[in-house]
This record gives structure tokens, C-alpha cells and sequence, in this order.
């Protein structure tokens, strides 16, 4: 994604482009992916970028408010931010901890029970937990 792609993608959200955020974007939004916080702040550091970890933290919670990108809360030790907004599903590795793209196509939904009082359906989403087979 060209830098000028990613300052109009933050303006659209209402982000600041400031140059940490757009470094961290470029990263995450470059395709579509599954990204912690770590592996960010690596990519980064691979990079000889200077960001500082509490400003990855923090630019990946401001982006996931605005809905720039997605938590994916699989495992509350290993959080992921996802670059695809659309509604999908995920595989989830149980072995290797990776997440995978399923299309909200691929998975049809017939029914869902009642949902308690006092609230509304927000979203859908599942994961699908894989393990590797032996052979
Ligand atoms: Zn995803």
C-alpha cells in the first residue's frame, strides 16, 4: 500500500497520521494478515525504526477503536490485530498459534437462539481450532 493510500486510510478513519502511526500501518495494512503486537515491533526494529514499544501499544488499541483494524481475541495472552475489517472467520492453529481467513461466504449460519435481554447482535465470528495431523 503507497504511503500516500495509507495517510488517506487514516484520515478516514479519524487517525492522526502521525509518523509512528503510519510506519505501524504500513506494516499491518501491507496485506491481508494477522499481526501481535511483538511481531509488529519487530518488523520494525528490523527495519532500524525507533518506535518505542508503548507507542505500538498504544497506536494498535487507538486503531482498533476507530475500526482501522480488528482485535482478534483468540488467546488473551497472544493478542492479534487483523488488517481485514470485512466479516470473515478464522481457523486457528492450536499448535503453531496461527490464524487463518475463512470468508463469511464459506460458513453458512442457519439459526442463532435468542439473544439475552437488553442487547443486540453485534457481530459473528468463529474460529475454527485446527491441530496438525501426525503424519
Ligand atoms: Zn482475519
Amino acid at each position: 500500500m503507497a504511503r500516500a493510500e495509507i495517510l488517506a486510510k487514516l484520515h478516514s478513519f479519524g487517525i492522526t497520521p502521525t509518523p509512528q502511526r503510519i510506519e505501524i500501518a504500513e506494516i499491518l495494512l501491507c496485506k491481508p494478515q494477522h499481526l501481535s503486537a511483538e511481531h509488529i515491533l519487530q518488523q520494525l526494529r528490523s527495519a532500524g525504526s525507533q518506535v518505542s514499544k508503548a507507542t505500538v501499544y498504544n497506536s494498535l488499541n487507538l486503531f482498533g477503536e476507530r475500526g482501522l483494524i480488528k482485535e482478534c481475541l483468540v488467546d488473551p495472552d497472544r493478542r492479534l490485530y487483523d488488517s481485514c475489517i470485512e466479516p470473515h472467520h478464522h481457523f486457528y492453529n492450536v499448535d503453531t498459534g496461527q490464524l487463518s481467513d475463512i470468508p463469511a461466504s464459506d460458513i453458512e449460519i442457519l439459526g442463532l437462539p435468542a439473544l439475552p435481554d437488553g442487547t443486540q447482535c453485534e457481530g459473528l465470528e468463529l474460529f475454527v481450532r485446527i491441530r496438525n495431523t501426525s503424519e
